[in-house]
């Protein structure tokens, strides 16, 4: 693409390190609070919640581009001071968003990350600003851009000097009514092809509704995606804005335990907070963990019995893979720190039955056959 001189992509991609976060390696960055800062209690709830789910990074808005002028504009410097502050208290980094040169100046040395918003990516005096200082900037996606448009806005960052800018997918405009936005989740593949910036996912703002924002954020990373950027709030019948769209704390906690699972089909890390350590937790820990063993066991069974059926039963081939995957699985278990003799005693049984379910697909298979030998369908 042509003029990506500086954005465009190269051999190694753009990783931002913040203190102890990484943006664009292996982890995935979920960053979590409330559309507009409120008061002081709400954000040191907000940041809570971002804790407890394992989240790095508080987010909340104190200077508001809203879409009426009558609309909830921000507390401005005193909202600053309580996300700065419940982020502190919290160990986490903290991101809010600016609109002109003036907030600019106000947030810079307060917060860790800027955020320029939708509204504002084509704004090209502010992106030179934003280019001049020393933070890593997550640029939105403009509500009507193109791929090409938004990596030029990122392109102005980086010509004036900062490379260190994220890119943030968060819907956009089209024709469908049901969702306040159309998250693209093409753009983050698209755009993690033409340029070596880290690519985040909004899907609060894509959605505009809290029933989709678990399964958007799972095909987020599911497709590429380097992190999330989800709104929660204490309250959110109460919120000042975007309420609709914002995740209680319970439904944040819960689909950050979701991700891990997620991140790791596709090669990445999510870390959820450890839940705390209460009886019912850890049983229902437990209860989750046995759920998916059992699931993971039906899952090798079947797959087994496909096996069988490809092949005719071989037991010296059996035997010696057998003794290949228990010596593998041993030197795991050692790795993970688990007795050996578990994997010795478990894996026999686990071949036993899977060996059975082979059989018993080859006997019913054979039974088919000949009964189609005895009663072939006739051909009408
Ligand atoms: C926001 O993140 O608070 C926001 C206003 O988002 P966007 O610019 O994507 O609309
Ligand atoms: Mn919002």
């Amino acid at each position: 693409m042509k003029d990506l001189i500086l954005a465009g992509r190269r051999a190694e991609r753009c990783v931002i390190g913040l203190k102890d976060v990484t943006i664009g390696a292996k982890e995935i960055i979920l960053i979590g609070g409330p559309c507009a800062v409120e008061s002081s209690l709400q954000m040191r709830r907000s940041a809570e919640t971002v804790k407890k789910a394992g989240g790095k990074i508080l987010r909340g808005g104190v200077f508001k581009p809203r879409t009426s002028p009558y609309s909830f504009q921000g507390l401005g410097l005193e909202g600053l001071n309580y996300l700065v502050q419940a982020a502190k208290d919290h160990g986490l980094l903290c991101v809010t968003e600016v609109i002109d040169a003036q907030s600019l100046d106000q947030v810079v040395n307060r917060v860790d990350i800027i955020q320029i918003g939708a509204r504002n990516m084509q704004n090209f005096e502010l992106l030179k600003l934003v280019g001049k200082i020393n933070k890593p900037i997550i640029l939105k996606r403009g509500l009507s851009a193109t791929i090409e448009e938004w990596l030029l806005a990122a392109e102005y960052v980086l010509a004036a000097g900062n490379p260190q800018v994220i890119l943030c997918e968060r819907g956009i405009r089209t024709y469908e009514p049901s969702t306040r936005n159309t998250l693209d989740l093409s753009a983050v593949g698209v755009a993690k092809e033409l340029s070596h910036l880290p690519v985040i996912v909004d899907p609060s703002h894509a959605a505009g509704r809290r029933d989709l924002i678990s399964s958007l954020s799972k095909a987020a990373i599911a497709a590429g995606a380097d992190g999330l950027l989800i709104e929660t709030h204490p309250n959110p019948a109460e919120a000042a804005s975007d309420g609709p769209q914002s995740l209680t704390p319970g439904q944040f906690i819960q689909l950050a335990g979701e991700l891990g699972v997620v991140a790791s089909s596709v090669q990445r890390i999510f870390t959820a907070g450890r839940p705390e350590d209460t009886i019912e937790s850890l049983r229902a820990q437990i209860d989750s963990i046995d759920q998916i063993i059992l699931e993971k066991l039906a899952d090798r069974m079947q797959i087994v019995r496909k096996l069988g059926d490809q092949k005719r039963l071989d037991q010296v081939k059996v035997a010696s893979r057998q003794k290949e995957i228990v010596q593998r699985l041993v030197n795991l278990a050692n790795e993970l720190q688990l007795p050996a003799e578990l994997v010795k005693r478990i894996y026999p049984l686990i071949f036993e039955f899977g060996i059975q379910s082979q059989i018993k697909s080859h006997l019913a298979q054979e039974k088919e056959l000949e009964l189609s030998t005895y009663y072939p369908t006739s051909g009408k």
